[in-house]
Formats: C-alpha cells, structure tokens, sequence
C-alpha cells in the first residue's frame, strides 16, 4: 500500500491503529498473516504423510493456507469492527478545529505520546498573537505589547494520545485525496480511534473540545466572510469591541441597541403571528463615521458574531449570495456592505449590455426577503450613497430602520474628547477651547455663521485620528485641529 513508507514503526499500542480503507485493512492483515510461522499448521506430520509426498498434499496445504489467511483477515477485520470506535470528522465540520485545538493543549509528557511516536515534521504549529494592550477600540495602539502563544498540533499522520490512564486514543489527521473545499484547500479529516468500551469518552472529548474553544472566544467577537462558496472566519477572533467606544451622535447609539435588543426578546411573537423572525437595519452616511465599528461592537454586546458580504466584490453574484444566506453561520449578524454596488451594476448593465458576474437588484432583494432569506435573522446594510438605493429595499421586512451616521457632531467631538483627554482635563476647559477652534474653522456646518468660512465637516474617524496622534497632548490636538478640514473640499 502506498500509505505504508509515511506510517511511523508500529510501537506496542493498546490496539491496532485505525485502518483507513478496506483496501488498506486487508493489506496490512495480509503482511502479519504470511509473518506467521508454518509450524502451527503441523508441518512435521504432514511430511511424514505419503498422500503429501504424492503432491496432492502440497495443493490441499496451499488451499488450507489460504483459507486460513483469509479467515484470519476476516477475523481481524472482524475485530476491529467489534472492538473499535471510529469517528471521522471532516474538515468541513465545526468541531474539526475545536479538536485539533483540543489535541494541542499542553499534556504532560505521557500524555501526548505523539511527540514520541512521529517525527518532528508531523506536528505543525499554530500561532497566535494578541495584544498586550487592554484598552479597547481606539484602533491599533502602536504602544501596545504583542504577546504570542505558540500550540503545537498533531499535523498530518497518526498520533496516539493518551487521554487519561489506560485510555488512548488513537488520531489519523490526512489529507482527503485530490479532493478540495470550495475554497480550494486540499480537504481533511480527522479519524479519533477509541476502544469500544471506552467509547463514553467520545462525548466527552467533545464537550472538552466545544468548552475550549469557547473560552478561546470569550470576550472575542468572530468575523465571517465569504470565501468562494463559503464562509470562512477572517484572521483571529478580535477582542471584543465595547460599545462605549464607538460614539455616534446623541441617542443613536441607543436607539439602536435597544431595538435589537427587543428584537431578540420578541421571537415568540413573530412565531405567534406566523411573520418571518427577521430585522435589516440600513446605516447610511459617508465613510470613516463608525458604521463597521457601531456593528462589530453590537456584536460583541450581543455576543454574536458577524458575517460580512462586501456587495462590491468581484465574483459575487446572486446565486452565491443566496448559497451563502442559506449557511449563515449561527448567532451572527449579517452584514451587507456597499449595497448601493448591486444597484450601480444593474444601470451599468441595462444600456450598454454589461453583464459582470455581480449581484443585482433583484438578487439582493431575494436575499433579504425571497425564499433564500432564512428565518431567524438581524441583517445590517451599510452604504456610503443612499441616492443610489432602490426605493423598493427600504420595506419592512427587508429594512426596519434607517438611520443616517454622519459626520462629526458637537456632541461626538466632545465625547472623543473625553475619551482621551477625560483624565488630564479636568475642568473640560482643553475640550471648550478645541471645540471653539473647530468652530471658527466651520466644522461644524459652520454653526458660527461666519460668512468668510465655508461651511464644511469633518469625520469622527479623523478626529480619533488626530486624538491618536497627539495621545496625552490636548495642547497638541487643538494646535493641530486645523487639520482636521478635509482636503477635498478645499479645491
Ligand atoms: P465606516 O464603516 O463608517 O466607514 P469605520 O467604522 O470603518 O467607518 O471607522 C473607521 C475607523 O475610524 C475605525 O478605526 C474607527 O475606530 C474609527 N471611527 C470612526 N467613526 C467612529 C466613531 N463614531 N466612534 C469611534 N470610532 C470611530
């Protein structure tokens, strides 16, 4: 078989390792069967025997042998079937890397037998990095620590692990043939090989393995996004997001919260009344003004996790955004990004013929509310250009709620403000001072009424931008709010 050069040498296990086909079975049966010595078929007598030496012997012997090769291969298999738990996981299923996660947690040195069994080169290592920083939001503080850990998983082959004394069980991690996933990585499976009497353990292991990854996700908020035909989590999980960090402008934010909130409360009455359990909320309004930021945090509150379509991708099209509703991952708010995207490419497509793989209208209105739509769902549409909306996606059923997040407010300067600044500015007259000089400079719609300032905006994101760069240094953010007056108007 050609399985059996990447096989480490068979040491003393409790019992035989898995066999992963019948084909392979029979083969490594048939190696043991011609290893058996012929005294036990009493050779000795059967020399002596003149029926033997008349050659007719030598045919029933062979015949004999072989019958007892294949009833010692039927028996083994017979065995192992008996005695054997197998359990295949595939690569597509969930659990599949809460176990592999599992199997790398730290045992001690008996434990993991594996490191003894298998060569170096067949675990693979995982690594992860956090942040020291505890400070949430903000984005990335260029000051924070990173810490690494580093897990060692069994890669590709068999392990033995020991589970608890006298309980081994036995991994076959491998590589599914030519066959890919949709995303085009070779496909996997892992095979967990128990003891029948020790199959009890199975259920255990799992629970083990669901409770980890679990707690590897506490306080974490998980992103999905479409990857070819599936959907596929995006980087590590990231620290949650705390709503308070994200500031829009004065009761927003809780308006928001509190319909969704009442939403999740309010399934039985959608039940009750035979109505789709569905919410979409459409958030509008020009870019870097804390729509992502606003969604990601809700998830963490909410403990959901996001799964994110950006419409304006390349290769997305109807069929597969409708795939992809279908299989939406559980607890997770969708995300639809740059809606206005299905909208532009249909005006693209109808004078001159267009016809890019892209989502439509039409595709996107199924999506929300067709046959497609699942039940059991809060979807969050983002677009910087509600101009450009089709009148017919702003229904009940398909969008609740619209709210507008624009650009910087008093209310929000002053909150950002605080946010850095709370702690050195006492007597809040650093934040009078900066919010007077982004008067003067009209950005507030030139509130001022100075008609030598045009009136003009600024964006929450660049006033974090400028907070950030002057951490610690309110002098320096106000001496530098001039910057603040995006260049694009100015033309
Ligand atoms: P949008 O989705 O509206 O384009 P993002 O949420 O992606 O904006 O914001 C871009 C960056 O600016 C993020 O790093 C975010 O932290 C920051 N930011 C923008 N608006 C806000 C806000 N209202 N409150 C807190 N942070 C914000």
């Amino acid at each position: 078989s050609h399985t059996v050069p990447t096989t480490p040498p068979q040491p003393t296990l409790p019992f035989p390792a898995a066999p992963r086909s019948t084909t392979e079975a029979s083969t490594a049966t048939a190696a043991t069967a011609t290893a058996t010595p012929p005294s036990i078929l009493g050779l000795d007598a059967l020399f002596n025997n003149p029926v033997f030496a008349g050659g007719i012997g030598l045919a029933g012997l062979g015949a004999a042998a072989a019958f007892g090769r294949r009833a010692l291969i039927s028996g083994a298999a017979l065995l192992r079937r008996q005695l054997l738990v197998n359990i295949e996981i595939s690569k597509r299923d969930p659990s599949y890397n809460w176990v592999l996660a599992w199997l790398a947690q730290p045992r001690d040195n008996r434990g993991f037998i594996a490191q003894r069994l298998t060569r170096l080169r067949n675990l693979s290592i995982t690594t992860s990095t956090r942040s020291l920083n505890p400070r949430g939001g903000g984005g990335e503080d260029g000051a924070g620590k990173i810490h690494a850990d580093f897990r060692v998983q069994p890669g590709f082959g068999r392990h033995i692990v020991r589970h608890a004394p006298g309980v081994y069980i036995a991994v076959n991690r491998e590589k599914a043939g030519t066959a890919t996933t949709a995303t085009g990585e070779p496909h996997e499976t892992l095979t967990l090989t128990l003891l029948w009497m020790h199959r009890h353990v199975l259920a255990e292991v799992f629970t083990q393995a669901h409770a980890l990854a679990q707690s590897f996700q506490q306080g974490k908020t998980v992103v999905y996004t479409a990857r070819k035909m599936e959907w596929a989590v995006l980087g590590k999980p990231r620290l949650k997001r705390p709503l308070g960090s994200v500031i829009l402008d004065k009761g927003v934010k809780e308006k928001l919260v509190e319909d969704v909130k009442e939403f999740l409360k309010a399934q039985q009455w959608y039940t009750d009344r035979g109505v789709p359990y569905r919410r979409g909320y459409l958030l509008y309004g020009p870019p870097g003004t804390g729509k992502t930021s606003f969604i990601q945090a809700l998830a963490g509150e909410l403990d959901y996790s996001v799964a994110m379509i950006n419409l304006s991708e390349i290769g997305m099209t109807d069929d597969l955004l409708a795939q992809l509703l279908t299989q939406l991952p559980e607890k997770s708010i969708l995300l639809l990004e740059d809606v206005d995207a299905a909208l532009v490419n249909r005006r693209q497509r109808d004078p001159d013929g267009y016809s890019g793989r892209t989502v439509t209208a039409s595709g996107l209105l199924n999506a929300l509310d067709g046959l497609a739509a699942g039940e059991d769902r809060i979807t969050f549409l983002t677009t910087n250009h509600i101009d450009r909306l089709d009148p017919a996606l702003i229904r009940p059923g398909r969008v609740d709620m619209m709210v507008r997040i624009g650009e910087a407010t008093r209310y929000q300067a002053a909150e950002i403000w605080d946010r850095y600044y709370g702690d050195i500015d006492e007597d809040h007259s650093g934040r009078e001072r900066f919010l007077k000089r982004l008067d003067e400079l009209g950005l507030f719609g030139n509130d001022n009424q100075d008609p030598s300032v045009p009136k003009r905006h600024t964006s929450t994101a660049a006033i974090q931008g400028l907070f950030q760069f002057n951490k610690g240094d309110m002098e320096g953010a106000i001496r530098m709010a001039e910057g603040l007056i995006p260049r694009t108007f100015e033309a």
